[in-house]
């Protein structure tokens, strides 16, 4: 049988071996945190000493809010925040477009970029209410990088908030200076089921919840975030070298006839989005399943079915072109020779 190639790691990656440890190390430790017990103080002292480390780990000095994901997190800070608005850029995840549903819409450029601009304009229009805004940091789709550190002074310049979701950027790349924060664990090698809310002051959030000081509910989930926490702490130098492996990969599929989306914008190392003219995503997934190796078309970690691409679309690609776009997610492992495979395959399918 031909040996499997996961180049998806955008929807989710293995757990690392620490993250794996950390995580069974966590099942023994099966007290609440919030039991008064000594079993429940020791399993609280395990929750706090993981909540310091991962914010270390992270650079971050302020709150974290511990969560079942970015998506709860997404849901708490844009539902929960003490804004008087919202706004949401084109090509978020779709858990920011269902929380900030109500919000105001910011457009992307054709590279996939919120334009300084286009966020005053939509600034000036709200008059005197304080928007929160969210604008993630790379997209899960492109790995398009938002220019927050533009973007940020001029949201807070309005007396708004910057609400950035970093689930894929998170531990790959420094936190950028937002007001809230959504991390994901298993975008980072950690477990599914966990992630946090990072929050400037918990005076930008109305209390909700029974847990984490009364702005989350539910038992925490103490081996996830040990697991986290793990994760969070595990070396990146991989991150580096997927620079050159996807330079080596963008110029291949350029020579061979591809389209790269975004060519010309910062992009995350982890993450491109490629078309293949003429081909429909939904059969190089099948091509390219059948030849070993998984990839994804869209944003499929919500359905598992293939659907057109919002971000694509948003970006004004045209919906045939957009249906010919694969995206390669690289993780920790993906070595040279991975691409080499992909790039052979990519070109036996486009013949
Ligand atoms: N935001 C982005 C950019 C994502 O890629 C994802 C996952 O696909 C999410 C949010 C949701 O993350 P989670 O699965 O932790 O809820």
């Amino acid at each position: 049988m031909t040996e499997r190639l996961y180049l998806d790691h955008a929807a989710t990656t293995p757990m690392l071996p620490a993250a794996r440890s950390a995580f069974v190390d966590g099942m023994l430790k099966w007290a609440n945190p919030s039991s008064p017990h000594a079993e429940g103080r020791a399993a609280r002292a395990a929750l706090e000493d993981a909540r310091s480390r991962i914010a270390a780990a992270l650079g971050w000095s302020h709150e974290v809010i511990f969560t079942s994901g970015a998506t709860e997190a997404i849901t708490i800070g844009l539902s929960g925040s003490s804004a008087d608005a919202t706004i949401v850029s084109a090509t978020e995840h779709d858990a920011v477009h269902r929380a900030g549903a109500k919000g105001y819409f910011l457009s992307v450029g054709g590279e996939g970029q919120v334009a300084a601009d286009a966020l005053s304009g939509r600034l000036g229009a709200l008059g005197a209410k304080q928007p929160i805004v969210a604008i993630q940091s790379a997209n899960n789709e492109t790995g398009v990088l938002q220019p927050l550190h533009q973007l940020g002074p001029i949201i807070r310049g309005a007396g708004g908030l910057l609400f950035a979701d970093c689930s894929q950027s998170a531990a790959k790349l420094p936190l950028p200076d937002a007001d809230m924060i959504a991390v994901s664990a298993h975008k980072l090698g950690g477990p599914p089921g966990v992630g946090a809310l990072l929050v400037r002051s918990l005076d930008m959030l109305r209390p909700t919840g029974g847990q984490e000081r009364g702005y989350r509910g539910g038992t925490e989930n103490l081996p996830g975030v040990l697991g986290f926490a793990a994760a969070v702490e595990a070396n990146r130098g991989w991150v580096e070298r997927a620079k050159d492996l996807r330079a080596h990969l963008d110029g291949a599929i350029e020579a061979a006839g591809g389209e790269i989306v975004a060519r010309g914008c910062p992009r995350i190392a982890t993450i491109a989005g490629y078309r293949m003219p003429g081909i429909a995503s939904a059969t190089q997934l099948i091509q390219f399943d059948m030849a070993g190796i998984a990839v994804s078309a869209g944003s499929a970690c919500s359905s598992g079915t293939i659907k057109g691409s919002p971000v694509l679309a948003a970006m004004g690609w045209d919906e045939i072109a957009a249906n010919e776009v694969i995206r390669v997610s690289f993780g920790p492992d993906t070595s040279r020779a991975d691409v080499y495979r992909f790039i052979e395959a990519w070109k036996r399918i486009k013949r």
